[in-house]
């Protein structure tokens, strides 16, 4: 019996050295969750916020471009003390994928929540808001009948009319990587020639200069993600500009996400799946897409009114994950084009 209890006191020593060498770490991991962000601060704090309060877990942040996130994410490795990674556009998080610092989930609330199309089908990334990349054009210049589709944009009619945003942007490459999913590259890169024909002025550096461009004049027609038409319009009511959506009688419009993933040396993976769960929900799903004048991924949840506004539309059906399996594709299609 003596003996016993003396192994036993034993025991409980080892076990309690062992508790307080380690308690720190394992406190800190449990009610809190380390988020490295490409979306701004104004856009997930509010989230990270709601969740606190409901949930005690504490989240930290720091926000970044989705390349040097990711970078980040990468040089850290092991000693990375994020949990989840959020960015935008599908081909980013795919690269975040392929660069193996998302770890695959498998979670039958965000299987629910989030239709396939917007997801990972391996779980690495979840879409939690869908912008629709668009045609916009001048309504006192283009009238509706003489639009219909992307591919339209690269008819010798729009000679001098057309601008769009640079290649450069991953936003344009995973549209190109989509079309060239439906279409194939023969197809897809007489379209983007097209384009490129019909250009008014130089490719922009954002969706902002190009709806700049339109209303001013420079050009009757370009596309844009949808939200910066919705930001534009807050600001500039009487803005003599439009949304189209192109293609409904075949693939829908070209739409995309914002997402997330838990990463592969998360600390706290239980929790930071909790939180996507959560993100993925009716609560978190109407700040999120709200905040940014986006649709939410969740198809049971209702649009903001003011993005209802612009209309109801058919919407690519195919998953989003081709604009990064296809996204080295595209940037070369573009550059052999000559669209810059
Ligand atoms: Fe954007």
């Amino acid at each position: 019996m003596k003996r016993i209890t003396k192994n036993t006191n034993l025991f409980l020593f080892v076990l309690m050295t062992f508790y307080v060498a380690i308690s720190p770490i394992a406190e800190a991991a449990e009610d809190e969750i380390v988020v490295y962000t490409a979306r701004k601060e104004h856009l997930v704090k509010p989230l990270f916020d709601a969740y606190t309060k409901k949930s005690g877990i504490k989240i930290k942040y720091i926000t970044d471009k989705a390349a040097p996130l990711l970078a980040r994410l990468q040089a850290e490795g092991k000693n990375s003390p994020a949990d989840m990674l959020i960015t935008v556009d599908a081909g980013n998080l795919w690269q975040a994928a392929q660069k193996g610092v998302l770890s695959p989930v498998k979670s039958e609330i965000l299987e629910k929540n989030i239709p396939p199309q917007l997801r990972d089908p391996g779980g690495h990334w979840f879409g939690l808001s869908v912008r629709a990349r668009t045609i916009v054009y001048a309504t006192d210049r283009v009238k509706v009948s003489d639009l219909s589709t992307y591919e339209d944009l690269a008819d010798p009619r729009w000679k001098g009319r057309l601008c769009l945003r640079t290649s450069k942007k991953v936003y344009n490459q995973s549209l190109v990587a989509m079309m060239i999913a439906q279409k194939g590259e023969k197809e897809t890169e007489a379209i983007i020639k097209g384009w490129v024909d019909n250009l008014a002025t130089a490719p922009f550096s954002n969706d902002n200069r190009t709806m700049k461009g339109i209303a001013a004049g420079q050009c009757d027609v370009g596309i844009v993600n949808t939200y910066y038409y919705g930001r534009l319009l807050k600001k500039e009511p009487a803005i003599k500009l439009a949304l189209f959506w192109p293609n409904q009688n075949d693939r829908g419009v070209h739409v995309n996400i914002s997402g997330a993933g838990v990463t592969s040396n998360a600390s706290n993976r239980l929790q930071a799946i909790k939180l996507l769960e959560w993100l993925s929900g009716a609560e978190a799903q109407n700040i999120f897409a709200s905040l940014n004048m986006e649709y939410p991924a969740n198809p049971a949840i209702k649009v903001d009114a003011s993005v209802a506004a612009w209309g109801e539309f058919k919407q690519d059906k195919l998953n989003v994950i081709k604009a990064g399996e296809l996204q080295a594709k595209a940037v070369m299609l573009m550059d052999r084009a000559g669209y810059k």
